[in-house]
């Protein structure tokens, strides 16, 4: 077996995702989950997503050989704080955190003589549901992991949370910190960013014109992520700002050229824009049905 004992610390849909994923390839032993309400701890447990709870970090990994932090980015660095003083000597600690440089930053403060064992990871995959009830065993099939792993990180610990997501059914990949949170600025950051703004517009809007009785698939499928936890895309953009206002300044400049050929009755120009769009957009749908066998509705973060 990959993993004895497996703590869990933040049990919603990530969390408790992996849980399943794992139970599912028998690749661990007993696992525990770890939040702040019981009720949702308790749920975990009816669901078979977890084996016990404790709702005290310090509790819950003492004892761990692997800890999986799954909890909203602003409450990392207090997680790595309970869980400090408590820790086994084998324990391999990672995290599955949106943005990559605070945690990092996080972990290198408060782990000190630990970050060894600390293997900084971001998995490519979810939904706009939270919680335990959203989770489910397949949402990490074909999808990809980033480690970005960091000069004092140790490479058994590295192999070992590679392992642990290729048993989840994941394709792993290692980048650099910064690297990472500026692509998933562009992927991932900059459209929800768009997704909440469009959905606000359009919400002001209909106070008197009454739009929403009209729309469609289109605005159902930019907007779907709109619906994601307030509470961890607040956490995101903060720790993400620089890249994330580079790529809105970006976006502010791509849609200004588009406005201009509209203003200006400028149909070359709009047809090349939309037809370059369109024929990355065919290619990135085509490409991404090759990898992804289920859940091809699912949207990365
Ligand atoms: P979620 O469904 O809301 O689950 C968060 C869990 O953390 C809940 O069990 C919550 O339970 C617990 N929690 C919150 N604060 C805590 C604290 N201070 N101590 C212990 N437990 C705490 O969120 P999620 O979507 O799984 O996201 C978790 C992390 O995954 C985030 O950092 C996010 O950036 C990252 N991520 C999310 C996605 C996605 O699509 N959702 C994708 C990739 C990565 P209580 O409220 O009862 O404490």
């Amino acid at each position: 077996m990959l993993i004895h004992r497996l703590a869990i610390i933040g049990v919603g849909l990530i969390g408790g995702s992996l849980a399943r994923a794992l139970k599912r390839a028998s690749a661990c032993g007993r696992v525990i989950g770890c939040a702040r309400s019981v009720g949702g701890l308790e749920k975990a447990v009816n669901l078979g997503v977890i084996d016990e709870f404790h709702t005290e970090v310090a509790v819950a990994a003492a004892g761990a050989d692997m800890i999986v932090i799954a909890v909203p980015l602003g409450a990392t660095a207090a997680v790595f704080e309970q869980m400090r003083d408590h820790l086994n000597d084998k324990a391999v600690i990672t995290d599955v955190g949106s943005v990559k440089g605070t945690v990092v930053q996080a972990a290198r403060r408060i782990l000190g003589p630990h970050m060894f064992r600390f293997v900084p990871g971001h998995p490519v995959a979810g939904t706009e549901k939270s919680g335990v009830e959203a989770s489910f065993a397949e949402l990490f099939d074909g999808h990809r992991v980033i480690l970005t792993p960091v000069a004092d990180t140790e490479a058994r610990a590295v192999q070992q949370v590679t392992k642990m997501w290729e048993q989840a059914g994941a394709l792993v990949e290692v980048m650099e910190v910064a690297q990472h949170d500026k692509v998933l600025a562009a992927t991932s950051h900059l459209p929800h960013v768009l997704a909440y703004s469009l959905v606000q517009t359009l919400a002001r809007v209909e106070e008197s014109e009454g739009v929403f009785r009209f729309a469609a698939g289109g605005f159902a499928d930019f907007t779907r992520i709109a619906s994601s936890s307030p509470e961890m895309w607040h956490d995101i953009v903060f720790a993400n700002q620089k890249a994330i206002l580079t790529m809105v300044e970006r976006f502010n400049q791509e849609l200004a050229i588009l406005v201009q050929a509209i203003d200006a009755n400028d149909s070359h120009k709009v047809m090349e824009v939309f037809n370059q769009a369109k024929a990355v957009r065919d290619e990135f749908s085509a490409n991404r049905l090759k990898h992804i066998p289920v859940a091809n509705e699912l949207i990365s973060h």
